[in-house]
């Protein structure tokens, strides 16, 4: 794995949590952007190398809405950037880790995502990116 890519956050509201991060990083949200198989609202914000990621579910059942019911709002995930993102899952197969997603999905930020099921990553939802080629 390359870098820690961003670390998500799961948030009740964007209006509220975007102008608290630029506050707090003081640095503006530079990307809202919504991904509707997701049914999850983003925002991002870039810090040197690495993003922090707000979550805002747009539909009571997806994922992000049910996160919030169950634990409120806090760190979600942990995104690690790849360079191979097919040659990765298999890797992580073959050593016994749970991927929710047979094949890499697109996610938000023009990314190909998988995530790895926490049961097996000491509680932590782990995501695994590669930037969509041009
Ligand atoms: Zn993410």
């Amino acid at each position: 794995m390359l870098k820690v890519e961003h670390i998500g956050i799961a948030v009740q509201s964007l209006q509220v949590s975007v102008p608290l991060f630029e506050k707090l990083l003081n640095s503006p949200c530079y990307k809202k952007e919504a991904v509707e198989s997701e049914q999850v609202q983003t925002a991002f914000f870039q810090q040197g190398d690495t993003k922090i990621e707000l979550l805002e579910a747009t539909s009571p059942g997806s994922v992000i809405a049910r996160f919030l019911e169950k634990k409120g709002e806090g760190m979600h995930h942990i995104a690690f950037e790849v360079k191979d993102i097919v040659a990765e899952m298999e890797r992580l197969s073959a050593e016994g880790f749970t991927l929710l997603q047979p094949v890499p999905k697109r996610g938000a930020d023009n990314k190909l995502v998988c995530f790895l099921h926490p049961k097996d990553t000491s509680g932590v939802l782990i995501e695994l990116c590669q930037e969509m080629p041009v």
